[in-house]
């Protein structure tokens, strides 16, 4: 059994017939840009969803409709329910805590909601919200002949004309604590809370009407409460939840309220739920976050605050506890369905040694190995079966010992047979592969073909195939380039940070250092705070030179620090590779000044496809394409028919320069564009900057959001080599999902820009970039204490 697809065409796929074996582990491997990502979400994840889709009702379908964009396959079959891992780095919102990214915290809300218990905070008593029938089943249980009072409490006093209303109305008994009083005897009223007697029963069978009827009577008079008083005490209810001791009315128990939002009653109203205020601890809530109620919420015993504080093993004992505790068979049944989604992701992540990470554990203060097992078991412990599940770099950020989990995760999967596809280029996870498709040869137009499909054993005497000489050996990365001793040290004095304490480090000025060492040992702390911290104050000390250099000894960053990531390639709707680079201006500049365009009066605003104007296609906004409803639950990218794709107004285009319209410039890959431009410094530069790094094969008007993320990254750092200006640039795992030639092109990069006087810091998890850098350290954690060697 297999997935067939064949005639596949999305993108930059030349017609191409695959076949991915059913239960098998298969990677689909090729360098930036050769289709990888087109073949494995754009076509097998997208036509996998699309199938399942289509078989929801017509009603449903609205729901989904326009998310997908139909990919181009002729015939497809064999395609199960479809999931897709991403590990594109992810950005964590502050407050995002394990719990949360594993998706317990939402089962647990309604764990909470069904089983969660609350005592009142003041008077420690057990806080209901109850029916008569709750009432009438308390009543049964008592043994038969006991003698009971059904009463009505009331918090206020017993003024002249409650008096009046209660006589008048038939009631003539009342308590006041354990006192009884006779309304009709003069002299004996109580004083503070009393409760008025609705009802006198000696227990017996057959009274049960009677009895509902005097609850009824008892809630009505005393707006929801009752209380059933026998000589063993008072067992108080109401139908709202509000404490019978106090009268303290709480919030409805639904899941909306196990959270840190003041508006549902379980956020602290002090601080609003963010724990913090100005700097300092909130008192109110002692850093919780949660109103005193929500506090006061516990299942097993446990409060709600103590389970987000549990360790993952100590959750799943407690989760054990709750189903220990259930004593009635249909509670155990509800339990256990309760229990079962919590019970299965914690377990997940303790069978990756992870039990020891606290739920309450902040997402952005994991090591980026814990992120991925986090987000894996949020993913994963479905316990599904027949599914394909696609995992987009699973091994980025990964080390060793870390990769043999993951290998134990696929396992898994097949064991309950799935399809795992990976999108991979690590070496190491590769050879766990009983299946490759390469794509190739090189990318864009230049790829999009099948370089080898088959076993991996059969890769090796492939010669077409890109990847295999990489398995074998990484030799053929470019050395480190010779350089004399650095006339300068940036000094890192020991620093704390998030609970981990950094051994004072020097690193070199315009050299190039990267940072390795195992899971959790710090590194992405050490960069993200500490590196980029004490580089903005170098920066920033510039213009107090002198005490710049005592503190730094002698060097300075004029052009700033650069924390490279994702979130510094801003991908907008309109942005393109002429604009990233930074040509675009130039370009549309060239385009107004020529003569047809001065003497119809355009400006460069003309030639832009973000402008609103009479500029670009009214049609499609400039962007070429148009999205076509098919009906179905999917759209279909269709090219404009009013500017065939060419985004401007036949007037626009009626500007030509050589022949070419500026849509026919859009349509030129970097290097046919560098012979065109050859005699334009302010473009050629720029343009045989992106050859140089390998780029030369993306089309210039190419849209942002098509681009890979090491194309994005290569397309910065490209843009960065213009600048004169000495930089400190830090990268966090550059290497994620790049082909190793692409590694090779970021690697040459990294050294110009040393060449150029910039300084770099990187952290590698796959010690590629070791032999190609100028300084290697490795830290060593030891408690909290990290060292460097
Ligand atoms: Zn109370
Ligand atoms: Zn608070
Ligand atoms: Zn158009």
């Amino acid at each position: 059994m297999k997935i067939a697809l064949f005639g596949v065409t999305t993108h930059n796929l030349k017609d191409i017939d695959v076949e991915i074996p059913w239960g098998k582990i298969t990677a689909i491997v090729g360098v930036s840009g050769s289709g990888k990502s087109s073949l494995a979400h754009d076509t097998l994840y997208v036509e996998g969803q699309l199938r399942y889709l289509e078989t929801l009702s017509l009603r449903m379908r609205p729901w989904f409709s326009g998310r997908l964009i139909r990919p181009q396959v002729r015939w497809a079959s064999g395609l199960s329910p479809t999931v897709l891992v991403s590990q594109k780095s992810q950005t964590w919102a502050d407050a995002t805590c394990v719990s949360d990214a594993l998706e317990t915290s939402h089962h647990l809300r309604f764990l909470f909601t069904h089983l969660g218990i609350v005592r009142c905070p003041e008077c420690g008593l057990e806080v209901r919200a109850s029916d008569i029938a709750d009432v009438a089943a308390f009543c049964a249980e008592l043994p038969l002949g006991t003698r009971l009072w059904v009463t009505a409490p009331f918090s206020r006093e017993l003024d002249e004309e409650l008096l009046r209303d209660l006589l008048e109305t038939g009631f003539t008994r009342v308590f006041a604590g354990d006192q009884e009083y006779d309304l009709e005897e003069p002299g004996q009223q109580p004083s503070g809370p009393f409760s008025v007697v609705v009802d006198r029963v000696v227990t017996r069978e057959g009274q049960q009407s009677r009895l509902a009827g005097s609850v009824e009577q008892a809630f009505r008079i005393a707006g929801g409460q009752v209380q059933i008083r026998t000589a063993e005490g008072v067992t108080a209810f109401s139908t709202r939840p509000q404490c019978t001791g106090c009268g303290r009315v709480f919030a409805r128990k639904t899941p909306r309220l196990f959270s840190r939002d003041p508006e549902t009653g379980g956020g602290c109203p002090s601080c609003g739920g963010n724990r913090l205020v100005e700097g300092q601890v909130c008192a109110a809530c002692g850093g919780s976050g949660h109103s005193d109620e929500l506090a006061a919420y516990s299942v097993s015993g446990v409060s709600w605050p103590a389970w987000q504080e549990l360790t993952v093993d100590e959750a799943l004992a407690q989760c054990r506890g709750v189903l220990d505790a259930q004593a009635d068979p249909h509670r155990l049944a509800a339990a256990s369905s309760l229990i079962a989604p919590i019970e299965r992701r914690l377990r997940f992540l303790a069978d990756l040694d992870l039990g020891g990470l606290r739920l309450s554990r902040p997402m952005n203060t994991l090591s980026h190995g814990q992120t991925q097992f986090v987000r894996l078991s949020a993913h994963l412990a479905g316990e599904l079966s027949g599914v394909t599940t696609i995992l987009d770099e699973p091994g980025m950020g990964l080390a060793r010992d870390e990769k043999t989990k993951l290998k134990g995760i696929f396992e898994r999967l097949i064991d309950q047979k799935n399809t795992v596809v990976l999108v991979e280029h690590d070496p190491e996870l590769i050879a766990l592969c009983d299946h490759v498709i390469e794509l190739g040869p090189g990318a864009g137009e230049l790829g999009g073909e099948v370089l080898y499909a088959g076993d991996r054993a059969g890769l090796a005497a492939c010669p077409e195939s890109r990847i295999s000489p990489w398995l074998m050996d990484f030799s053929g990365m470019p050395p480190a380039v010779e350089r004399p001793a650095p006339e300068a040290m940036l000094r890192f004095p020991e620093v704390t940070v998030r609970e981990l304490t950094f051994d004072e480090v020097a690193l070199p000025f315009s050299r190039w250092t990267v940072l390795t060492g195992p899971m959790a040992c710090g590194k992405s702390t050490f960069l993200t705070a500490v590196a980029a911290a004490q580089g903005r104050l170098v920066a920033a000390q510039r213009t107090r030179n002198s005490r710049a250099e005592v503190a730094t000894g002698g060097g300075f960053f004029p052009g700033g620090v650069k924390m490279l990531d994702e979130l510094s390639f801003p991908r907008t709707p309109h942005s393109h590779v002429a604009s990233l680079c930074g040509i675009w201006d130039v370009l549309r500049r060239w385009y107004a000044q020529l003569p047809l365009a001065k003497a119809r009066g355009y400006d460069a605003a003309r030639f832009s496809t973000t402008r609103a104007g009479d500029g670009r296609c009214l049609r499609c906004s400039g962007t070429g394409e148009i999205l076509v409803d098919t009906g179905g639950l999917s759209q279909l990218a269709t090219v404009c028919p009013l500017c065939e794709g060419r985004r401007y107004t036949p007037q626009t285009l009626e500007i030509t320069w050589r022949g070419y319209s500026i849509a026919d410039v859009l349509a030129h890959t970097v290097r046919e564009a560098l012979g065109l431009f050859s005699h334009f410094p302010e473009i050629s530069s720029r343009l045989t900057l992106l050859s140089e790094v390998g780029l030369e094969y993306l089309r210039l008007g190419q849209p942002s959001r098509s681009l890979s993320g090491g194309e994005m990254q290569r397309l910065a750092l490209a843009r960065e080599l213009v600048s004169k200006q000495p930089s400190c640039f830090l990268l966090d795992e550059p290497l994620g999902g790049l082909h190793p030639d692409d590694v090779v092109h970021l690697v040459r990069l990294f050294q110009r820009l040393v060449d150029q006087g910039h300084t770099l810091i990187t952290v590698d998890h796959t010690g590629w970039l070791i032999p190609c850098a100028d300084l290697h350290l490795r830290l060593h954690r030891a408690g909290d204490r990290v060292s460097f060697i």
